[in-house]
């Protein structure tokens, strides 16, 4: 018998969800709206949402004063933020609560004798923007090869980090440094989806993982189920699925990275249910 399991976990989380919707309401309200980069780190959302009028920036120099800006999920640096004010631009903020409490935290220690770490990817627009506000009293650690001596130092981890591999890096700043103060800030929404995809991994014959290919957290489950079932394939929506690739297997598990819409999720399974049963 064929079985087709969903991770529970699969599709867009609670700051995703805010932030399309946050960008629906203001598309409504305003005439013109503008993002600088991926609102959530989706294709399929992002061309929907610029469909519906959202315009794109690359530099502050394009926008108006008083333009309607939108800052995207995973946040902007402290730098940016002061620009559009200074612009005087109507700011519709859908940075994810659980993003801007890692700000408060590297905000509150940048000018102290602890110095911040951010475990993460240095060149990750969330970690670029975390970095921001903690000044020059920062240090992005992406391996455990990274780890120096400290003194004293405030640990933080990028929102979609691996878990596990996040610790493996803390265990060993531990024990290179004199004084820690660690904020787990890995958020549920990464942990529980890694946990679903690493479960997937070791029941089912194959994962099938679909999610944007710049998408952190997807590419990170991708890796997690990859490690323990070499069986795991990782596509951005239905044209790429290769259905010869799971046509013989009967466990077949499916998720989903956070900024991943329910529709593109249906339709891999449906594809799969129409080939395969
Ligand atoms: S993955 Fe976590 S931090 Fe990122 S938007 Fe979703 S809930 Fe917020």
């Amino acid at each position: 018998m064929i079985e087709v399991t969903l991770a529970k976990s699969a599709g867009f989380c609670y700051g995703v969800k805010r932030a399309v919707t946050l960008t629906n309401e203001a598309l409504q309200q305003y005439n013109e709206l503008y993002s600088k980069g991926n609102v959530v780190n989706n294709k399929n959302v992002v061309n929907d949402l610029e469909e519906k009028g959202l315009k794109r920036f690359s530099t502050v120099s394009e926008l108006a004063s008083n333009s309607n800006v939108l800052i995207r999920a995973h946040g902007i640096t402290n730098e940016e933020l002061k620009e559009y004010e200074q612009l005087k631009c109507n700011i519709i903020d859908a940075t994810c609560p659980n993003v801007k409490k890692i700000h408060d935290i590297v905000r509150k220690y940048s000018n102290s004798d602890y110095k911040v770490i951010i475990i993460g990817d240095k060149f990750h627009p969330e970690v670029v923007g975390i970095a921001s506000y903690a000044g020059d009293n920062v240090e992005i650690i992406t391996s455990e090869n990274e780890v120096k001596k400290y003194n004293k130092v405030c640990i933080v981890e990028q929102t979609t980090f691996s878990k596990e591999y996040a610790q493996r890096i803390i265990d060993k700043i531990v024990l290179a440094s004199n004084e820690q103060i660690i904020y787990n800030t890995i958020c549920e929404a990464t942990s529980i989806r890694q946990s679903d995809a690493k479960k997937l991994a070791e029941t089912q014959d194959i994962v099938v993982v679909i999610g944007d290919k710049e998408s952190a957290n997807s590419n990170r489950l991708y890796e997690i189920a990859k490690e323990i079932n070499k069986n795991t394939i990782f596509i951005e929506n239905v044209n790429e699925l290769n259905i010869n690739k799971i046509s013989n297997c009967s466990k077949i598990g499916i998720t989903a990275g956070a900024s991943t819409p329910d529709d593109v999720i249906n339709e891999v399974i449906n594809l799969i249910k129409r080939e395969i049963f």
